[in-house]
């Protein structure tokens, strides 16, 4: 790709003969655009692309009639990602051990990548919540509910999710920047980490995006301490294994 970058915005009304958004992002990477597509409600696409002028105009040349473009800022996208569809499961696991916390875990290319959220998740996009990274857990330790030796865990939110931002991943989260949308019980929408320092226990923060789910001044973990498993509470499992 030459000189500089141009971007639009294009909305496509899709028709039983129209493009997928598989077909568009198949394009729009053959042309070496940048950007995103998503499926929305009714059966329309709405695209993001981004790069080469005179490919642009291919794009949009190929979509034809259906396609309404609009001048977009270009965001530098690294990658033509397909936008709302899972990539996979996370979980958030209460764990009491020596220290009570929270453990975040995202599905990453067969493995479930790991946080330890000293205060738990919050949806008040203010609060940015400190988030060790921990080693990696086995997609089977997701199942798990019980008493542990000196303490115990429960399933406290879980659900699909999706990857999001202008870097695919695993790569966002080697730089440190990773952005995704949650699909929880409990948790819902957009969310950040973001890598605050390196070394042997990497230190990240983990931030609610500003979306419909974000509620300021909420309390999430206080609001909503059950099992979306059993229902219990990891107080009433630890009571129950000390009686
Ligand atoms: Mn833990």
């Amino acid at each position: 790709m030459s000189g500089a970058r141009t971007a639009r915005r294009i909305q496509i009304a899709t028709t039983k003969a129209g493009p997928t958004a598989e077909e568009v992002r198949e394009r729009a990477i053959a042309l070496a655009l940048r950007g995103w597509v998503r499926a929305i409600d009714g059966g329309a696409i709405c695209a993001h692309a981004e790069g080469d002028p005179g490919h642009l105009d291919e794009l949009l040349a190929w979509l034809g009639a259906g396609a309404t473009p609009e001048p977009a800022k270009v965001e530098g996208h690294e990658q033509f990602a397909i936008r709302g569809v899972p990539a996979g499961v996370f979980v958030v696991q209460e764990h009491q051990a020596t220290a009570h916390h929270f453990d975040l875990r995202l599905e990453v290319e067969g493995v479930m990548r790991s946080w330890a959220v000293p205060k738990g998740p919050s949806l008040d996009p203010v609060v940015k919540r400190l988030a060790v990274e921990v080693d990696d857990h086995s997609l089977g330790h997701n199942e798990f509910e019980g008493r542990t030796g000196g303490g115990g865990v429960i399933i406290w939110d879980r659900g699909p999710y999706e990857q999001g931002g202008r870097v695919p991943w695993p790569a966002a989260l080697e730089r440190g920047h990773a952005v995704f949308v949650l699909h929880g019980s409990k948790l819902r929408g957009g969310f950040a980490l973001q890598r605050t320092r390196g070394g042997e226990k990497p230190q990240w923060l983990l931030i609610k995006r500003r979306d419909e789910y974000a509620r300021r001044g909420s309390d999430i973990v206080a609001e909503r301490p059950e099992s979306v498993q059993s229902g219990t509470t990891l107080e009433a499992l630890l009571d129950a294994g000390s009686a």
